[in-house]
Parts: structure tokens; sequence; C-alpha cells
């Protein structure tokens, strides 16, 4: 049986999870980044949490851990790699490891970059990932630990995700990703489209987020770091797909 997901804005622009077992009831939080609004949506829907599931230690990601736990005395799963810093943790989970909620299983990718210890869950069987702070709507996350190497590894374990999968990032930030994205690859018609439907979703309140490992591959720059349109825009000497990647970073941190 499927699981059902809840996505509902939090703070400034996060994106709080919740997922649902169908079959046995329990029910993930993917991140807490408010645990009154994260409370407030169980209530709502007349669900108990049993679990929490940290991608990283940030705080927008990580500070509700206490409270949650406190009420609905979950377990709470993080990773290995950054155990120390997730308030309340109950079990570390690494590359290839599988979680298991109720009867769904998420398998586990380390996807270091933005933190050392950065982890993603992927309900294969759902086709849905969490991908916390790696990749965003036509974005990825800043690199405030790891390498330009260690990120484009990462992302290149979503790229080869089922072109279906959708993507669940923590962060609405896709309209200014947008607007970076067309100066980088402007003759892209099917980013420029991607574009004005962002524009529109935007302008009506709706979510952009999910998006699908096709909508990223066809249209986010960082993704796209190898193609050619993508090499002339950079006016790059090395054909590495790393390089222009690292570029791109910079160019965006700046934008
Ligand atoms: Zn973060
Ligand atoms: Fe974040």
């Amino acid at each position: 049986m499927p699981i059902e997901i809840r996505q509902f804005p939090c703070l400034s622009d996060n994106y709080a999870y919740l997922v649902r077992d169908s079959e046995t009831g329990a029910v993930a939080a993917i991140d807490t980044p408010d645990a009154k609004a994260i409370n407030a949506a169980l209530d709502a829907q007349g669900w108990a949490l049993t679990h929490i599931f940290n991608t990283h230690w940030h705080p927008d990601h990580t500070g509700g851990n206490l409270a949650l736990k406190d009420r609905w005395e979950c377990a709470i799963i993080g990773p290995k790699d950054e155990a120390a810093k997730i308030p309340g943790i109950d079990a570390q989970a690494d590359e290839g490891d599988l979680i298991r909620l109720g009867a769904s299983t998420a398998i586990v990718h380390a996807t270091p970059g933005h933190t050392l210890g950065h982890i993603i869950y992927h309900f294969t069987d759902d086709g849905a990932a969490f991908v916390g702070d790696t990749i965003f709507a036509l974005g990825c996350g800043r690199l405030f630990e790891g390498t330009p190497e260690q990120m484009w590894a990462s992302l290149s374990k979503i790229a080869a995700m089922p072109p279906e999968t959708k993507l669940y990032c923590a962060h609405e930030y896709t309209e200014a990703n947008a607007r970076f994205a067309v100066t980088l690859d402007a003759g892209n018609s099917a980013l420029a489209q991607r574009y004005q439907s962002i524009i529109g979703m935007r302008a009506a309140g709706m979510p952009t987020v999910p998006s699908t490992v096709a909508d990223e591959l066809a249209t986010n720059p960082f993704l796209r770091a190898g193609a050619a349109e993508i090499q002339t825009a950079l006016a790059l000497k090395d054909p590495d797909p790393v390089a222009a990647f690292a570029e791109i970073r910079r160019r965006k941190d700046r934008f």
C-alpha cells in the first residue's frame, strides 16, 4: 500500500512533510522546521507521529525534534556523520540503509555537500525522494561544508533515480532559482516554459514543489553543468562538469 504525503510551508520558506504508511498508520515527519506547525498538521489529520527522519543538522531541519519527541515519543533517525548534532537522535542512517516506516521502506543515500553528513530518503516503491537541502527545484544547496566534487557526486545520485521520481525539497526557492537559471540557459525552451509556469504558480500562492527528476534534468542548471549550452555560456576552457558545477555555484552565490 502506498504512502500518503502532506506538505505545508513553515518558517519563512521551508516545507514540512508528513509521510504516512497507509497499511500501518505509521507517520514520519521529514525534518522538523517548526514543531507547532507540525503538531497542528498532525492534529488536523488525526495522525500520530511515530518517526522523525532528519536530513541534516541545520536548525531549520531539526529545531522541532525535541518538542515533537516530548509529545509523541517518536523515534528519531538522522545522519550518522552528524549524529552528535541531531537533537534526540535514536538511530543513525548512512548510504544504502533501508529505513522502515511501518510497511513502507525508504533507502538512504549519503549526499554530502550542503553539509558533510547530509542524507536523503528515497521511498522507491512510491517514487518519492525527500532531498532536504541537496537539490532544489532549479537549484541546489549551498556548499557550506562540502566540496564541489562531493556535491556533484551527490546530485548525480539524484539524477540517476527514475525520471518520474518526485523530488520533495525543503525550501521554496524556485522563483529566485529560475531567475538565475535563465541567465545561463537562455536557449532552453523547457526552462523558458517552466519559468513562466513558476511565476504563475507563485503569483497564485501555489507551491512549485515537488518537481520531478525529469524536470530537473531538463532545466536545472546545476544538473546540466555538463551540457554543451551551459559550458558555452560559462566560457570555461575545461569541459569538466565538476569545474562547470563549481563555477555555476559560485555565480549563484553572488547572484
Ligand atoms: Zn540546510
Ligand atoms: Fe534548510
